[in-house]
């Protein structure tokens, strides 16, 4: 059994963190702490945040929401993606029966057909394309085949392997669903999300988001004093700014956070989010970095299971990333299909059954990732208007959710999953 791990994630933490990181809701660390992970993700190798204010520049509108208020330690995390792999990756190579290849690159998947076939005993494993070109074999005991068709896997350097169940997890332009043939839905939103890293002066520990004509803007709090900058923006703009040195870059965020009016009290309503607005943070360019930037879409796939095959995360929804929820979404898909081997092993089912598939993971997820993408297509739209009467109830809308704690509190516990 080969035992390395690949070293590009299990590396110590760099000084300035990765510029890819994800917020983390509670629902996802449960996860990593039913797996072990947790304890190699905790602060300090993330960052808990506190609080969370969305505020919108031509609306006029502000929430803020604190842990504190509904009787919770934080909100959620932001950890560099480097971190979450290598936790990952870590716990992994802990498993009696898995083998890592790495690195590892599909060049060929052949499926059985959808026609229902034969019951055949054949003892083989279960296969995870995942994090970093990675291939994890998982042998899986008690589980009866459903049809005596195997998925079949050939990699680049020519190995071939049989599979009772594939996961796709190669992300967005996922190889693995390319090669099933499952269809897809994809829109751009003709913008591009700028990632880059900062600092600023007192640690950081809330999770920011102001609403620009151009888009949002998030600056959130990881590790050591560094926060990071997630900017949704015109691909104009977006390439612009890649360009900038760290100093004219920290120049152009302070200048989307702060500049403009600040919300002001609604006239219609008898309370006033005003008072609960506070200011943003100066940032401070970070020597060395540099911007990159990434094209937004929304995507997804019609199916998420083939006889022996399921797509997980952004292989089958790619999502906006103003509330920070794409890795969510795929950490959930996790949970789901956990439970669905879970069950198979329990029962002696076949883990590719398409019928268990369809059942345990595919229409939960489904729903579930359904409702995310049309509330977070339609948020992204609602705000896109600046000026006018939409952008006014807009304003007013915000300021309602801030007023109303019991539709505050739904709200933010939705979001963290
Ligand atoms: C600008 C921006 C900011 C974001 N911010 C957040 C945030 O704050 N919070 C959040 O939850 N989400 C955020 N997201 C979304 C989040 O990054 C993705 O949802 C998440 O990374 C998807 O994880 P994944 O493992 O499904 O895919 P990926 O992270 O894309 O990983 C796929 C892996 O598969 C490997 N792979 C691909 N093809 C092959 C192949 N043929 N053979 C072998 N291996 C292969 C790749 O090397 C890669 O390691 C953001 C996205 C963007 C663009």
């Amino acid at each position: 059994m080969d035992r390395e791990g690949p070293t590009e994630v299990t590396s110590a933490l760099q000084e300035v963190p990765d510029l890819r990181v994800s917020t983390i809701t509670p629902a996802s660390v449960q996860l990593f702490q039913d797996v072990g992970a947790w304890d190699d993700i905790a602060p300090p190798r993330s960052a808990a945040f506190q609080q969370m204010q969305v505020w919108d520049e031509g609306g006029n509108g502000c929430v803020r929401y604190s842990a504190g208020n509904v009787g919770l330690p934080n909100m959620g995390y932001v950890a560099e993606n480097r971190v979450l792999q290598a936790a990952l990756m870590r716990r992994l190579t802990h498993f009696e029966n898995s083998r890592l290849l790495w690195p590892a690159s599909l060049e060929a998947l052949t499926l059985p057909s959808y026609a229902p076939e034969a019951h055949e005993g054949r003892p083989t494993s279960s296969l995870h394309l995942s994090a970093g070109n990675t291939l994890s074999i998982l042998e899986m005991v008690n589980c009866r085949p459903s049809t005596n068709t195997l998925a079949e896997l050939r990699l680049a350097d020519g190995q071939t392997f049989h599979a009772r169940l594939v996961v796709g997890a190669d992300g967005a332009r996922s190889r693995t669903r390319q090669l099933a043939d499952l269809r897809t839905f994809s829109r751009s939103y003709h913008q591009r999300g700028i990632v880059a890293s900062v600092r600023t002066q007192q640690v950081n520990d809330t999770a920011w988001q102001r609403f620009l004509p151009t888009g949002p803007l998030a600056l959130l709090p990881v590790r050591g004093g560094y926060s990071n900058i997630v900017w949704s923006t015109t691909v104009q703009q977006a390439l612009a700014l890649e360009k900038a040195t760290p100093q004219e870059f920290a120049f152009a965020v302070n200048e989307a956070l702060n500049g403009g009016s600040t919300p002001a009290r609604n006239p219609l309503l008898p309370f006033s989010s005003a008072a609960d607005f506070t200011a943003p943070p100066t940032v401070f360019p970070v020597d060395g970095t540099v911007q990159r930037s990434f094209p937004l879409t929304l995507a997804g796939s019609g199916r998420y299971v083939r006889p022996r095959l399921a797509l997980v995360g952004d292989a089958a929804h790619v999502v906006h990333p103003l509330a920070g929820q794409g890795v969510n979404l795929g950490f959930g898909d996790v949970r789901a299909l956990s439970a669905a081997l879970a069950h198979a092993v329990e029962t002696g089912r076949d883990p590719g059954e398409l019928a268990l598939l369809e059942e345990m993971y595919e229409q939960p997820r489904q729903r579930e990732n359904g409702m995310m993408m049309m509330a977070l297509d339609s948020l992204k739209h609602i705000f896109a208007p600046q000026k006018g009467l939409l952008a006014s109830i807009r304003g007013l809308g915000l300021d309602l959710i801030n007023g109303t704690p019991a539709l505050k509190e739904r709200i933010m516990k939705y979001a963290m999953g």
